[in-house]
C-alpha cells in the first residue's frame, strides 16, 4: 500500500514500527513523534531495543550477499523509488514538514532534492568499475595478469539526524545499495517518519528485504555501533555524538559527516546587496538548521555600515512562523529546549558584550531571526555550532586578519566569499581550511554530487555520490601467475 495525503495531523501511518528481516515490523515500545510547533503527536513508531537491533542485524548479516541482486537491477529499483517519490511528493511535503522543522516550500525543496539524489545514485554505476593492475610495471610482476573489482563492504549502519529527514537518509541509502551493501538505517528520534516512508517505497520499488531495515529509537544507535557485524558506521550528526560513537567502537571503517561554523567573507569591491541576501538566506533558512547555514560573516570595513543595515532590515522581513502558513520563510526549532539553549548561548554572548541589532527572542520553539555584532572571541556562539538562526557580523581590516578570523574554529565544512577579483577569491579559496569554498555565495549551497564534507572536526571521509560509493567498496584484486 501506498503512502497516501491525507490532512494534517493524520500524516501517512507506517505499516509498522520498524522494518527487517523483509517484514514491517508490529509497533512494540512506542516512541511517539510529535510535531515540533505545538507538540502535537502525528505519529508512533517503534523505540526499537538493543535486542530489536540484534535480530535484524543477525538476519541481514546472514543474507544481504546470498540474494543475487544485480547491478541492474539496484539501478531499476532506484530510479523507480525516485519517480515514485516523485509521485508520492506532496505526501512526503507533508510528513517533513509535519514531523521535522521545514515549512512547506522548504519540505518541497528537499523532496525535489532526494529524487534528485536517487537518480544520480543509480547513474553512478561508472563508480564500480575496476581496472586492470599493471603487473608488467615491475620485475617481480612477471607472469602475472589480473584485475581488481570494487565489491561492497557489506553491512553498512546508516544513522541519520533530524535537519533534512527525507534527503540525508537518501543520500546514505542511495550510494550504499547500487553499491551492493546491505544496510541498517538510524534515522533521528524526532524525524523517523520520514525515513519508514522512504524505506517503503524502496522495498515496493524492488529492494530486497534482506539488503535493507530501518529502526528508530533510543537505544538502536549505540547497539548499531556496538555489533562488530557492521562492517562501516556512516554517521551525520554532531560532534559530541561522534565522539561517542568513536569512543565505543572497535578500529573499522567510519564515515562522520559532521556540523560547521561556517564564514561568510566579503571583500570591500563586493556588492553589499548580494552580501546581504546570501547572509540572511544562508543564516536563516530552515532556521539555522542546516550544517552548512552561515553564522560567521566577515565584512570589510568599507561596506560593513551598509551590509549590516542591509542584513538586519533582512532578518526583520524573514517571517518565522507556522510551518503550515504559506506566508512563513521559516519555521520552529525541532524542540523548544534546542531554541531555549539557542537562547541562551545569545545571553551568554550578550553578557560578554556581543550587542543584538535584532532578533534575540524566543516563544516555545520559535527563535526569531538574530543579528550580533561585537561577539567575544571566547563566546560560545562564536566557536561552536549554533544550529539556530543567528549570525554574527564582524568587520576587517585586512584580507589576511579575515582568513585568520575564519580559520580560528576547529571545524570546517564550508564558506563563502564575495569579491570581484579572481586572484583575491583564489587566495581566500586556498587559505581556508575548509571542504568547500563557494565564490559569490554563502557557505549554504550544495549539490549532492559534490565531493562533501569538511576539514578539522567537521568530519571523517567525504559524502557526495561517487565518493561514497568508493568509501562504501573494497578494491579487490584477483590475480592469475602464468602456468
Ligand atoms: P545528533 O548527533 O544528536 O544525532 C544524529 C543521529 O545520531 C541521530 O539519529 C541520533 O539518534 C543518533 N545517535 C545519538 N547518540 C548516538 C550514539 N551514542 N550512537 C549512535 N547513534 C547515536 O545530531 P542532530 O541533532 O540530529 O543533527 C544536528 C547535527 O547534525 C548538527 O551538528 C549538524 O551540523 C549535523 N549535520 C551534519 C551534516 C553534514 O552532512 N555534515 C548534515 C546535517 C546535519
Amino acid at each position: 500500500t501506498a503512502p497516501v495525503l491525507v490532512p494534517r495531523r493524520q500524516v501517512w501511518t507506517p505499516p509498522g514500527g520498524a522494518f527487517w528481516a523483509g517484514v514491517w515490523q508490529p509497533v512494540g515500545r512506542p516512541l511517539e513523534v510529535r510535531d515540533p510547533e505545538d507538540g502535537a503527536l502525528v505519529g508512533v513508531v517503534t523505540d526499537s531495543t538493543a535486542a530489536d537491533v540484534a535480530v535484524a542485524v543477525d538476519h541481514l548479516a546472514a543474507r544481504w550477499d546470498r540474494v543475487a541482486w544485480p547491478l541492474w537491477a539496484r539501478r531499476a529499483a532506484l530510479e523507480e523509488t525516485a519517480t515514485r517519490l516523485t509521485d508520492l511528493t506532496e505526501t512526503f511535503v507533508n510528513l517533513i514538514s509535519t514531523e521535522g522543522c521545514k515549512t512547506i516550500a522548504e519540505a518541497r525543496t528537499e523532496v525535489a532534492r532526494a529524487v534528485e539524489t536517487l537518480h544520480t545514485s543509480a547513474r553512478a554505476t561508472a563508480e564500480l568499475e575496476g581496472a586492470t593492475v599493471p603487473f608488467q610495471d615491475t620485475r617481480r610482476g612477471a607472469g602475472w595478469t589480473g584485475w581488481y573489482s570494487r565489491e561492497p563492504v557489506g553491512l553498512v549502519a546508516a544513522i541519520t539526524p533530524f535537519n533534512d529527514p527525507l534527503n540525508l537518509v537518501a543520500h546514505k541509502l542511495g550510494p550504499a545499495l547500487i553499491a551492493g551493501n546491505g544496510v541498517i538505517l538510524k534515522p533521528a528520534q524526532s524525524t523517523p517518519l520520514t525515513a519508514l516512508a522512504l524505506v517503503q517505497i524502496l522495498v515496493e520499488s524492488g529492494v530486497p528485504g534482506e539488503r535493507l531495515a530501518v529502526l528508530a529509537g533510543h537505544q538502536a544507535g549505540p547497539a548499531l555501533v556496538a555489533d562488530p557485524r557492521i562492517d562501516v558506521v556512516s554517521f551525520t550528526g554532531g560532534p559530541a555524538t561522534a565522539d561517542r560513537i568513536a569512543a565505543g567502537g572497535r578500529a573499522r571503517r567510519l564515515l562522520m559527516e559532521l556540523g560547521g561554523n561556517n564564514a561568510l567573507i566579503a571583500c570591500a569591491d563586493a556588492d553589499p546587496a548580494r552580501v546581504a541576501d546570501a547572509i540572511v538566506g544562508g543564516a536563516f533558512g530552515t532556521a539555522g538548521q542546516s550544517c552548512l547555514s552561515v553564522q560567521r560573516a566577515f565584512v570589510a570595513d568599507a561596506i560593513f555600515p551598509e551590509v549590516l543595515e542591509r542584513v538586519v532590515s533582512g532578518a526583520r522581513r524573514v517571517v518565522a512562523g507556522s510551518k503550515r502558513d504559506p506566508h512563513s520563510d521559516i519555521g520552529p526549532l525541532i524542540t523548544t529546549a534546542e531554541a531555549v539553549r539557542v537562547q541562551a548561548w545569545v545571553v551568554e554572548a550578550v553578557a560578554g558584550g556581543a550587542v543584538v541589532r535584532t532578533g534575540g527572542t524566543r516563544s516555545g520553539a520559535f527563535v526569531t531571526p538574530t543579528v550580533l555584532t561585537d561577539v567575544p572571541v571566547d563566546a560560545r556562539i562564536r566557536r561552536e555550532e549554533v544550529f539556530g538562526p543567528i549570525v554574527m557580523l564582524e568587520p576587517f581590516d585586512t584580507l589576511a586578519d579575515a582568513i585568520d578570523s575564519a580559520n580560528a574554529v576547529d571545524t570546517g565544512l564550508q564558506a563563502g566569499v564575495f569579491t570581484r577579483d579572481i586572484d583575491t577569491a583564489l587566495t581566500v579559496a586556498r587559505r581556508l581550511r575548509v571542504g568547500a569554498v563557494m565564490i559569490n555565495e554563502s557557505s549554504d549551497f550544495r549539490i549532492d554530487a559534490m565531493p562533501f564534507g569538511g576539514f578539522k572536526r567537521s568530519g571523517i571521509g567525504r559524502e557526495g555520490i561517487a565518493e561514497m560509493i568508493r568509501e562504501l567498496t573494497e578494491p579487490k584484486i584477483v590475480a592469475i601467475r602464468a602456468p
